[in-house]
């Protein structure tokens, strides 16, 4: 059977979504080409985030090629679709001629809407994709830095007045990031932070309407205690590069004017000869997702720019990510069954809550319409979904680069945890501490290299008390049973004083138990305390298969020897430091839960953690090898990424 070809326009949240599910499960029976204006996925729900500059714009661009790397069914291709010829089954783009399928996919999404008022086009600041976003920024950059040299006080008070048309989510969200940048652009231009005001026009009497009342009441109390001032039942009848008009009002003098009051179907699918809603532009559809007048024929509507009116509003599908993704599913879904047999599937909305970001730190969530949340548990909640967005795309890069812009990596305290999570300090000062750290960890394995022996006369090693003898230093009860741990248990003893290294039998840990004391230092003539003096009964099923007896005991002794001189060195010469780190931090665990590690040595712990600072970047081979690994590694594994694919 020849393969089926099927193109999906747009890489949004439903492309991405369609993409992956026909992938899946259409290995062998289709070539899917997904077409986008760009060679990545743009995380619209970022945007704001962007254009007030609190993260990269990278972290809102998902490479296409790093999304699909492994799929083998699936071509990307940089361009625009100009049209669609549905009688000959074809594509056309603007640089690639024209592409012939089986199915079509239409999800290229949605664009504002400007009601038809005059000036918005010109002189207004939409935010609906990457190019907006970064155009909001570059303004608002140079907007403040004109300000801040401008004598003349009307004209100063103009450029620091920032306006938003529209309190819907987007709006809302905008003017929450501009709260939070106000703050550090007044320190770095030396202005004072009430110079710069924030304001919404609404021309309803209420914000946020699509929400639950309560919660957008809540909103309106933190903007306030912000001092963003909401003009509602105020309508925007002219905006002019320097001032927006009012109706029944006075005008408003601006230079940023960001609008964001309505959302359309994108209007460039006029072109694709679809039928389209009375009212904002939306493709209209069938439960199926199948374009209406070309059922049965191959052609299937999704995202922001479809309109499938749902039965339980009598109002076609709202234009959030989740209706985009779960028509996306259905229109994939019911393309599958075209083309393997099967049930077809009927779109329903099942949508489980909304939340909404006020700033870097405070937002109200509502979820499943019956928990309600504000301030740091709703934040959390929406970079939990993001966070579990990463992974449904399958996508451990884009995991790591959330967590690293949003939580670790970001400027000004502008995150959730008000910049405790990402403080930039000079790993230099940690250089000492991991040197330090890792001439412990190679002592320590050196005694169970050397036991008895004498370090400069090789001859000496492996003797007595080494840990490569058949001498069995594990203090596991039932290796007892399986062996004679008598020598063990002498050299075991021997080993109290070594922490890492120090096994000492259960026998004589319980013996010394009773005369030793708590205590985080060693101090003269007390006797340390075992975390614990053996495994506890709830672990030792787990110890049991890992160590079942003498045999394997030795092999591990050996191992772990090993482990831990490879360890050390890894410390010593800042070689991958965060993996080696985070390994001695386990193996510490590992050794406390065994009885074999003291209460005065439990700094490892906290050493380890410390050293995951990136502490090898300074005088150490990471500086070098991670960079080296993340180019070679990455272009291996998901292939280089372009700014067109062709
Ligand atoms: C600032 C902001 C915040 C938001 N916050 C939220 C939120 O918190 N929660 C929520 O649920 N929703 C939110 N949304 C809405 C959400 O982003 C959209 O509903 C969602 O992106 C729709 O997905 P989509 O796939 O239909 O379209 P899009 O994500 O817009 O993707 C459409 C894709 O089609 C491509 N394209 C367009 N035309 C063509 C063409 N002719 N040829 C080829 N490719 C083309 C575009 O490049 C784009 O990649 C927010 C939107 C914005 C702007």
């Amino acid at each position: 059977m020849s393969k089926k070809k099927i193109i999906v326009i747009g890489a949004g949240f439903a492309g991405i979504k369609a993409t992956k599910t026909l992938s899946k499960k259409l290995k062998n029976e289709a070539e899917i080409t997904l077409i986008d204006k760009h060679s990545y996925h743009t995380m619209m729900t970022q945007l704001h985030e962007v254009a007030a500059g609190r993260v990269p714009f990278t972290n809102a661009q998902y490479d296409l090629h790093k999304l699909f790397a492994h799929r083998k069914n699936v071509q990307i291709l940089t361009d625009e679709v100009l049209g669609l010829d549905q009688a000959g089954k074809t594509v056309t783009t603007k640089s690639s001629g024209t592409l012939a399928y089986d199915y079509v996919i239409v999800a290229i999404g949605g664009e504002p809407n400007d009601f038809g008022v005059p000036g918005v086009k010109d002189h207004a600041f939409t935010l609906w994709s990457m190019a907006d976003a970064l155009k909001i920024k570059r303004h608002l950059e140079a907007i403040v830095e004109k300000a801040s040299l401008e004598h003349d006080d009307a004209k100063r008070k103009a450029m620091l007045n920032f306006v938003v048309a529209g309190s819907g989510f987007t709006g809302i969200e905008m003017v929450g990031e501009l709260i939070d940048w106000r703050k550090v652009v007044a320190r770095d231009y030396k202005l004072d932070e009430a110079e710069i005001s924030l304001n919404v026009v609404e021309m309803m009497p209420t914000i946020l309407n699509t929400l639950d009342r309560a919660d957008a009441d809540k909103v309106v109390t933190y903007l306030g205690k912000k001092n963003v001032n909401l003009l509602l039942n105020q309508t925007i009848t002219e905006v002019a590069s320097d001032h927006i008009k009012i109706k029944d009002g006075a005008d408003i003098p601006t230079h940023t004017l960001i609008w964001t009051t309505g959302v359309q179907g994108n209007t460039q699918a006029q072109a694709y000869g679809l039928a389209e809603s009375e009212r904002g532009h939306r493709l209209t559809a069938n439960a199926y997702m199948e374009a209406i007048g070309f059922e049965d024929q191959g052609v299937y509507v999704a995202g922001d720019v479809s309109g499938f009116i749902e039965e339980a509003t009598g109002r076609p599908t709202p234009q959030i990510v989740e209706a985009a993704e779960q028509t996306a599913h259905t229109a994939a879904d019911n393309i599958i069954a075209a083309i393997k047999g099967g049930d077809k599937h009927q779109f329903v909305g099942k949508y489980q809550g909304t939340m909404v970001s006020v700033g870097s730190k405070w937002g109200v969530a509502s979820l499943m319409g019956k928990l309600h949340l504000s301030g740091f548990f709703a934040m959390a909640v929406k970079h939990l979904i993001y966070i579990l967005y990463t992974l449904q795309i399958g996508s451990l890069w884009y995991f790591f680069t959330y967590l690293k812009n949003e939580f670790f990596h970001t400027p000004n305290n502008r995150n959730l945890f008000r910049g405790h999570t990402s403080r930039l300090g000079n790993v230099l000062w940690s250089v000492p501490l991991r040197i330090f750290y890792g001439l412990v960890w190679l002592t320590e394995a050196s005694t169970k290299w050397i036991g008895d022996g004498q370090l400069l006369h090789p001859s000496t090693w492996f003797g007595k008390g080494s840990w490569f003898t058949n001498d069995l230093h594990f203090p596991f009860a039932w290796l007892k049973e399986t062996a004679d741990v008598a020598a063990g248990a002498s050299t075991g003893a021997a080993d109290t004083t070594a922490a890492a290294s120090g096994a000492a039998t259960s026998g004589a840990a319980e013996a010394t138990q009773s005369a030793a004391e708590f205590g985080l230092s060693y101090s003269y003539g007390h006797e340390p305390m075992a975390v614990l003096d053996k495994v506890p009964h709830w672990l030792e099923p787990v110890f049991k298969v890992m160590i079942p007896n003498k045999e394997v005991a030795l092999l591990m002794q050996k191992f772990m020897s090993i482990v831990e001189v490879a360890l050390a060195f890894a410390l010593i010469v800042g070689a991958f430091t965060w993996l080696a780190a985070a390994a001695t931090a386990a193996l510490t665990v590992m050794f406390s839960l065994s009885g074999m590690f003291y209460w005065v040595n439990i700094w490892f712990i906290f050493v380890a953690i410390a050293l995951m600072n990136g502490s090898g970047r300074s005088f150490g081979l990471d500086k070098w090898l991670q960079p080296w690994l993340q180019k070679h590694f990455f272009k291996w594994w998901y292939g280089k990424s372009k700014s067109l694919y062709k």
